[in-house]
Formats: structure tokens, sequence, C-alpha cells
């Protein structure tokens, strides 16, 4: 929930400086939601047409658009050679086809063009970020999101990839401003962290937003970093501090940072999973693509 008109002024004032510290989110929301896996998946230029097939749209409509593709053609090289007609056809169960299709048929044709006939891009792997990245983005369509995936998903290189999830818990949390654009959060962020936290940072905020900073309704009672949030929602926090009192009167009392969650436990003592790590929802979708 947006900041309420009542308390408008002192968050404001609260808002130019964040009370968490990006490398505190990431230690409290790795807590809460991990560890996370990073694995190697899909190779480049696959994870490239798979990157394009996700935009605005589901992960499941993606994940069955490139499934039939791959299905319809079996490489990249044949995606390449195809008529539009037969791509569109083919990834139709993915939605926005008519502008994906010759989308893919051109970027995968510009890259046969300006790398003597190859679709093998780990190259860009051995080249410094800034000019991998650049490289990409000459592509048609491809955007420093678009980018900062093939680069981090696929190459294993420290670079940030700002989906709406991360955007919006960045901003919420005071770490971007709000005049920042999602194009220039890209910069803003890989500066404010060294690159070991790119991957972590990326990991633990797109599955914070997914699941309880949500952009409709947040749920600031059930959030670790809601101590130190500019944008936090105060009533939803009394409410959920409340009812874990009223659950347990005994127990000891917490601060902020430490109030209810739905199952009754408090986040620095939620019960921790011991099984297998967290995969980011980009990651669990991609796996299963995998040969
Ligand atoms: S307190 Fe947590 S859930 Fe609420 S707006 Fe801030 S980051 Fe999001």
């Amino acid at each position: 929930m947006p900041p309420k008109a009542a308390t408008k002024t002192r968050r404001s004032r609260r808002s130019k400086k964040p009370g968490v510290t990006i490398s505190d989110a990431i230690r409290l929301l790795t807590e809460q939601y991990g560890p996370f896996e990073n694995e190697p998946r899909l190779d480049p230029a696959h994870e490239l047409v798979f990157t394009i097939l996700s935009q605005h749209t589901s992960d499941r409509n993606s994940e069955r658009a490139f499934r039939n593709l791959m299905d319809t053609f079996s490489t990249l090289e044949a995606v390449a050679a195809a008529d539009v007609a037969d791509i569109e056809d083919a990834i139709s169960g993915g939605g926005l086809a008519r502008i994906k299709a010759p989308r893919i048929k051109e970027v995968l044709g510009m890259i046969l063009d300006l790398n003597d006939g190859s679709l093998d891009l780990h190259f860009l792997a051995e080249m410094p970020m800034d000019e991998a990245r650049a490289w990409l983005r000459q592509l048609p369509g491809i955007g420093p999101k678009s980018a900062g995936i093939i680069l981090s998903f696929s190459l294993g290189m420290p670079a940030m990839a700002v989906d709406t999830h991360i955007y919006r818990v960045s901003q919420r949390l005071g770490i971007i401003g709000p005049k920042v654009n999602a194009d220039k959060a890209h910069e803003v962020l890989e500066a404010a962290m060294p690159p070991e936290d790119v991957y972590p940072f990326h990991a633990a905020f797109i599955t914070h937003g997914r699941q309880v900073c949500k952009a409709q309704r947040p749920r600031c009672g059930d959030c670790v970093v809601n101590y130190g949030c500019p944008a936090r929602d105060e009533e939803a926090i009394r409410q959920a501090t409340a009812v874990v009192e009223s659950a347990a009167p005994d127990a000891p009392t917490h601060d902020t940072a430490d109030t209810d969650q739905p199952d009754g436990q408090a986040p620095g003592r939620r019960r921790r999973r011991k099984d297998a790590p967290t995969p980011v929802p980009h990651t669990q979708v991609v796996k299963e693509l995998q040969p």
C-alpha cells in the first residue's frame, strides 16, 4: 500500500535515506527465502531467444513457446533459416507471436552476421562486462534487462537484471530514487554493490517482490526488512504484531523487524528449510527446459 496521507510528511523525509543497507537486505532476505541456487543454464543464444519469448508474458507461456520452438526446429540455426510465419506458428502458444517471431529471426540473423556465421555467444564471457553488454544491446529488442539476464544467468557474469519486482522493492526501500527509471536502475544498482552481491541481490529481491512486497498489497507485516523501509505500511505491521502477541502472550517481545508471519513465526525465527535451495523463478523455468 502506498504511504497514507496522515504520515506522508514523515515518510517522505525518511525516504531520502534508506534505513536498510543493501547488504543487510540481502542477508535478511536470504535468511528468509534462501539459500538460492545459481546453476549454469541455457547457453547464451538459447537464453537470448528464451528472454525474447518471456517479454510481456508469463513464465508458463514463455516456457511453452520455447519448448515448442525447439521441438519444431531442433536447433537455433534452423530457426534462423526458417520463415517468420513458421516461427510464429511454433511460438503461438506464448503470446505476442506476431511481434516476437520476426524479432527472433532478425536477432539470430544479426548474430550470424556479426559473429562470422556462428550463434555461439560464449566469447562474450571473455569481454569486459560493459563491452559484452553493449554487444548484446546492439541487437534489436535487447535492453538492459535482457542483456543482464543473458550475461548473468547464462554466462555467470555479475550483471544486473532489473525486473518489475526488483525495481519495485528497490524503490520502496529507498535504494533507488523515485525518479530513477528501470533502465537507469541497472546502472545505479550495479554500482551500489560489489560484483559478488549482484546475483544474491537479484535472487533475494525478486523472491521478496513475488512473495511479500507485492505490487498491489505488500505484506509489510510479514516483511523482514520493514524496520527500515520508508514505504512500509505501519498499520499492517501493527496488526501483524497484535496477532502474534495475542497468539503468544508470554513470548518475548520483538522490535518491528521481527514481526509476525502467517504461520505464527517471527521472520528472524521462521523455521529454515534444511533441504533444497530455493530456485529463483527464472532458474526454475529454464532448468526444466534443459536437455
Ligand atoms: S515494508 Fe517490506 S513489504 Fe512493505 S513496502 Fe517495505 S519492503 Fe515492501
